[in-house]
């Protein structure tokens, strides 16, 4: 069996290491590029998001070089991602491929449902086993995040540009090629110090939001590098979207039976009292809570969502008129326009913030 997945941003690294250490051969996607998307945009239905079309693209890819089994995701819900397995499904088996697709559930059960997944990939591994290979995995997720985390923070301020980008860049890596705890631990802590040690300019940056379905939020080649491009224009990227965080609490909370958005989904239900389907909701309680916090939010949505349709349509006439930028992600957005669009907003934010003594109130 010669398992495989796609990227959605580093979410690889940590599945990968799982699936390594319960005796799984894998096969690994290229990195998500033109190529990439050009294969998905082929042979996906046109008005599809974009998190079908790259993860077809990954698969398509992964596919060539031998894979013989899919791990995807599945779910039930208001928006499309209930039934993407199984036009993916139709699609790679009317392009020829032989193959077998493994689902696990995002909607309930997560977790025992991918622990199952786990199991029938593995070599007869005991629970015991899966479960460790589990764990690891998401301390290599946790890692990454942390690396990220810090990576954004600095990258905003730093003296010499692109040095905090080529230190992360080395530190994804090095995650990957971690085999065990104390291994990870020197990694982190290596790159942790190294990032510390950057030169930084004393100009307050910009805090901004990042907010939006979970696919385009975590994958830069999706998003355009919105974060290392806001890095640039000197302005500090914060999310609740990290997906070491998502697993963690959709473990936790999911064991308790309890919502663990429930703080956003107070804040968001004087404008939307229900769960509209992939992340809509948690955008729009994001933006309600947001107020004081941060300069402005980035609003990252696959073009044609239906979930994040709704929330940029709420978000104008809400009464926290923290400044949103909405970026829609599909094949045609060019990363030009988006640098553009992000120079546009911060130029405005920063006169907007000088007006008024740093309290921003326009909204867009
Ligand atoms: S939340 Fe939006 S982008 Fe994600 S699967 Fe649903 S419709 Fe597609």
């Amino acid at each position: 069996m010669l398992v495989t997945f796609p990227h959605i941003g580093n979410a690889y690294i940590g599945v990968k290491a799982m699936c390594h250490n319960i005796g799984a051969d894998v096969i690994i996607p290229p990195k998500t590029t033109s190529l990439t998307m050009s294969l998905a945009t082929k042979y996906s239905p046109e008005g599809v998001c974009i998190p079908f079309k790259l993860n077809l693209g990954n698969m398509i890819q992964a596919l060539e070089m031998g894979a013989d089994t899919i791990l995807n995701v599945t779910g039930h819900g208001t928006c499309r991602m209930g039934y993407y397995f199984k036009v993916q499904e139709l699609i790679l088996r009317d392009m020829g491929f032989n193959f077998k697709m493994l689902l696990t559930g995002l909607s309930e059960n997560k977790f025992q449902s991918f622990l199952s997944m786990l199991k029938r990939v593995s070599h007869n591994a005991s629970w015991l086993q899966i479960f460790r290979a589990f764990q690891f995995g998401v301390a290599k997720m946790t890692a990454l995040d942390d690396i990220e985390i810090m990576t954004n923070k600095i990258r905003a301020m730093e003296k010499k540009k692109g040095t905090a980008t080529g230190i992360y860049r080395q530190a994804i890596n090095a995650i990957d090629n971690a085999a065990d705890y104390s291994g990870l631990r020197r990694v982190v802590d290596t790159y942790e110090e190294k990032l510390g040690s950057i030169a930084r300019n004393d100009k307050p940056p910009l805090k901004i939001l990042v907010v939006g379905e979970i696919y385009v939020v975590l994958d830069p080649y999706a998003n355009m590098d919105v974060e290392l491009e806001l890095g640039k224009l000197g302005a500090m990227t914060t999310r609740s979207l990290y997906l070491s965080r998502w697993v963690k609490s959709s473990i936790v909370w999911g064991m308790l039976k309890r919502d663990q958005w429930h703080e956003v989904h107070r804040a968001a239900r004087p404008y939307l009292k229900r769960d509209v389907g992939g992340d809509g909701w948690e955008t729009v309680g994001e933006k309600a809570i947001s107020v004081g916090k941060y300069d402005g939010i980035v609003h990252l949505a696959p073009f044609t969502c239906m979930p994040e349709g709704t929330a940029q349509n709420i978000m104008p006439s809400m009464k926290e008129k923290t400044p949103v930028l909405a970026i829609y992600c599909d094949e045609q957005t060019s990363k030009a326009g988006v640098i553009t669009r992000l120079e546009a907003f911060t130029d405005m934010l920063r006169i907007h913030g000088a007006k008024s003594n740093g309290h921003i109130v326009t909204n867009l």
